[in-house]
């Protein structure tokens, strides 16, 4: 793939960083995510991939915005309230960047659709909020072989880390064998959460 002048002039910043550089850019462009979750996390990773040039973005989140989602979920403004949260999400992307190819999956990942859903892209992001999602996520990565990148807020700490047993190394599950009982950790709803901190961890 080339870089068009308009895409030379937005990704100047990476491409004289020698790290990056053009062949780091195409790479970049050239590479599909998928974003569990239009949320707390899913904003700063999905709004920074897209201003960072990703070729495809695809995001999972059945969920409408509540009000109670903007003291952090900057992907979805005033307005959007009572929206669906990806459809929210794809416009706030394409307003970021018009160059990246936005996939909504306007539904909640299951067992059932899982596979179906992670199989076409290249790398997962795991920003969801609930722990069933997360180890559905989790064991559909392992079986695909995709690269999970794992988040996690609470209060006033989180968690980040790269899950790609293929590659070498653990899965999620091989760190936390076992879920906890429901309702033994509190959600964003039952415990708060500092709003500054899924941007950091996302
Ligand atoms: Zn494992």
């Amino acid at each position: 793939m080339q870089l068009s002048n308009d895409e030379i002039r937005r990704y100047s910043r990476h491409l004289i960083l020698p790290e990056v550089g053009l062949p780091g850019q195409k790479k970049i462009c050239s590479t599909s995510v998928l974003c569990i979750g239009a949320g707390g996390l899913g904003s700063p990773i999905a709004m920074y991939l897209a201003a960072a040039g990703i070729g495809k973005l695809g995001i999972v989140d059945f969920d409408n915005v509540d009000f109670s989602n903007l003291q952090r979920q900057i992907l979805h403004t005033d307005a959007d309230v009572g929206r669906p949260k990806a459809q929210s999400a794809k416009e706030t992307i394409n307003g970021i960047n018009p160059g990246v190819e936005v996939v909504i999956h306007n539904t909640r990942l299951t067992s059932e659709n899982a596979l179906d859903i992670i199989k076409p892209y290249d790398i997962v992001v795991d920003g969801t909020d609930n722990f069933p999602t997360r180890y559905l996520t989790n064991d559909a990565c392992v079986l695909l072989k995709k690269p999970n990148v794992y988040g996690s807020i609470f209060r006033f700490e989180g968690q980040a880390s790269v899950f790609a047993p293929h590659l070498g190394g653990p899965c999620y599950r091989c760190l936390y064998p076992e879920p906890p009982p429901p309702g033994m950790v509190p959600s964003c709803a039952e415990g708060g959460v500092l709003g500054v901190l899924p941007g950091i961890i996302g």
